[in-house]
């Protein structure tokens, strides 16, 4: 039996490695054994129908499926059979639909709730379903979840897919740090294990990730490398998707000469496979307008688009919306308004439609911006004054807006540092469970509640509905911290957490938003329901006593709430009068609610300025 556990072991390790020899090698195993116990035929056919799959085999990989399944008892759910029920439900998502097979495959992860291995492996599945089928939060749930699972429980190959797999939705989502850093790991590891054709397709992911983060020159070389693999191994179709990415990062670059050369290559690279097909011609199509767009030829920047953005073909459609955006860059360029913002209006449908958080704050933002740009072209069609409709739809104005809005939020900066200093790969597993926690108190952390707090912003903002939110720091905390040492404030940060969970109510929503302030939401609440409980929480932290040495300390906050106002787009302007409301509750005496008052409160903000809070 163990030699037998072994020899699967290897074809399975195989299967993995390169499944185009394993698959015939199964097949002859699996014909020729006729007195092979049933377990053991059903694991080959199990290993045999994910190989087949990964070939995009998707017949035989179902016929293996279900010979396995047969040889299993009825409704089994061990760990062969589960395998076999997740390759059958994603390979006959042409056939079933997506949703029949997100129904199945939630059918077997609640049957497997406790068996770490085969749970991860399921929601690895079912969250790459999710990802494809354009649903990058549930996707990142389950990838996470998987991921955590499998790096604990499962081999390295296992956890590296998800890996892999997490790597393209925190791509989706735009966390490029994070994506990055998941998608090194598995370069690492493919490299180590000579699986060229995972590496270099790891590397084209290392490249696009690269490049969306602005980081070109890395983008470069992570390509070239790709590209050299494809190449080495004879991969034709690889090696013409690496050019096209050569191509992409060039113009980025506006290295247009060789962005050029690399467009031509690719083109005949791919028109020498039988594999070209239509998409490929659109990306190409797309490439060239890019490559014409900046190279100031307007016109045959939108006739290339026009090919690029024509209907059928199934190109992510997250590149189809920027499409949209640059042909409409194109248009405003050869000065034809109407169709610029046509386009414009297409783009920032297609970017809400594909709905992640994320892209909602961006279209949020985005749309402000556009209904100004409206006001703008009336202006600029009345003037035809066409250089204000160029630098209105200059890239480089909502890039920078982008950039200024996440840096206001704290998002990026407080990620990106928590993130460098966690990366290391041990800590990765234990980061991803950290990343929405605080550590000491367990609350949502900083990035988390202030995440939440703009979507509930947005969800004000859109359904006219309200959000008041509550900022509160405690009183005197650092001669506490003076008079009883450090260990004794976090304790106190801590119980102050328990009081938070227990006094406040279910919908409220409350995370430390930093040293010893915390953020609560009150959604859809009045301003009086927002005080009242406040002022239950002040009261309790109140009476709550901490005896210490003898002593019993007694630790006091003060509050300020504010709301949100018709017009507000930044979850920033609220955090900002509810500081003004706290800084008015600290001047007067502490241990007090205080609510933002524009009449009384105006003169404050000059202050508060002061105090770089
Ligand atoms: P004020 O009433 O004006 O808020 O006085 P304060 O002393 O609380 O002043 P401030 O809010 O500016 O200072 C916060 C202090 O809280 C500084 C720091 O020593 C302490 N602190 C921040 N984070 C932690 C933590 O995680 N643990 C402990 N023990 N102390 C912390
Ligand atoms: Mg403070
Ligand atoms: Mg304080």
């Amino acid at each position: 039996m163990g030699q037998q556990t072994g020899d699967l072991a290897e074809i399975d390790e195989l299967a993995f490695r390169d499944p185009a020899s394993a698959l015939p090698r199964l097949a002859d195993t699996i014909s020729t054994a006729s007195d092979m116990p049933p377990a053991r035929r059903a694991a080959l056919h199990a290993i045999a129908a994910d190989a087949a799959r990964q070939l995009g085999f998707s017949r035989q990989s179902i016929t293996h499926a279900d010979a396995g399944l047969a040889l299993l008892p009825a409704g089994d759910m061990s760990d062969i059979a589960v395998r076999m029920r997740t390759v059958r439900a994603l390979v006959s998502t042409n056939v079933g639909g997506i949703d029949a097979a997100t129904v199945e495959l939630t059918r077997v992860i609640d049957s497997v709730r406790d068996r770490p291995l085969a749970l991860g492996c399921v929601l690895r599945d079912r969250g790459w379903l999710n990802f494809r089928d354009g649903n990058p939060d549930q996707a990142l749930d389950d990838l996470l979840r998987a991921y955590a699972l499998l790096r604990r429980h499962a081999s390295r190959e296992e956890a590296m897919v998800a890996a892999g797999r997490l790597s393209m939705a925190q791509f989706s989502v735009r966390d490029y740090p994070q994506a990055l850093a998941l998608v090194d790991e598995t370069i690492a590891f493919f490299r180590a294990e000579k699986a060229q054709i995972r590496l270099a397709t790891a590397l084209d992911r290392r490249s696009a990730i690269l490049k969306a983060a602005g980081r070109l020159d890395e983008a470069l070389i992570a390509a070239t490398e790709a590209l050299r693999i494809h190449d080495d191994i004879g991969d034709r179709v690889g090696t013409g998707l690496s050019q096209m990415r050569m191509c992409g990062v060039q113009i980025d670059r506006n290295a247009l000469a060789q962005a050029a050369t690399w467009c031509d290559r690719a083109e005949l690279t791919l028109s020498q496979t039988s594999g070209m097909d239509d998409n490929d011609y659109r990306t190409l199509a797309a490439l060239r307008g890019r490559l014409f767009l900046a190279l100031g030829r307007s016109k045959d920047a939108v006739a290339q688009f026009d090919r690029a953005i024509a209907p059928g073909g199934a190109q992510p459609a997250d590149d189809i919306a920027e499409l949209y955006e640059l042909r409409s860059r194109a248009h405003a360029a050869v000065g034809n308004y109407p169709a610029a913002f046509t386009d414009q209006g297409e783009y920032l449908r297609r970017m809400r439609e594909q709905g992640t958080l994320d892209r909602i704050r961006e279209v949020a933002q985005l749309r402000v911006q556009f209904e100004n740009d409206q006001e703008k072209q009336k202006i600029a069609l009345l003037e035809k004054d066409k250089k204000l409709a160029e630098e209105r739809l200059n890239s480089q104005t909502r890039t920078t807006q982008l950039v200024a809005i996440a840096g206001l939020t704290g998002l990026v900066t407080a990620f990106f540092l928590g993130y460098a200093l966690l990366s290391h790969r041990r800590h990765r597993a234990e980061l991803i469970r950290l990343a929405e926690r605080d550590e000491l108190t367990g609350l949502l952390n900083r990035r988390a509640i202030v995440r939440k707090a703009v979507e509930l912003l947005t969800r004000a903002r859109e359904a006219k509905g309200s959000l008041i939110i509550g900022l509160i720091d405690l009183d005197h905390f650092k001669t506490i911290n003076d008079r009883f040492g450090h260990a004794v404030g976090d304790q106190l940060l801590q119980r102050f957490a328990a009081a938070m969970r227990t006094t406040l109510h279910t919908r409220e929503i409350f995370g430390r938003y930093g040293g010893e302030e915390f953020l609560v939401l009150f959604p859809d609440c009045t301003m009086d329901q927002a005080r009242a409980s406040a002022e239950r929480l002040r009261n309790s932290l109140r009476e709550q006593q901490l005896r210490i040495d003898d002593q019993s300390v007694t630790v006091t906050l003060s509050l300020g709430l504010a709301g949100y106002e018709g017009g507000d787009v930044l979850f920033d302007q609220i955090a900002r009068r509810a500081d003004i409301a706290l800084y008015v509750a600290k001047t007067q005496g502490r241990d007090r609610v205080e609510i933002f008052n524009p009449a009384r409160h105006a003169t404050v903000s000059i202050v508060t300025s002061a105090r770089q809070r």
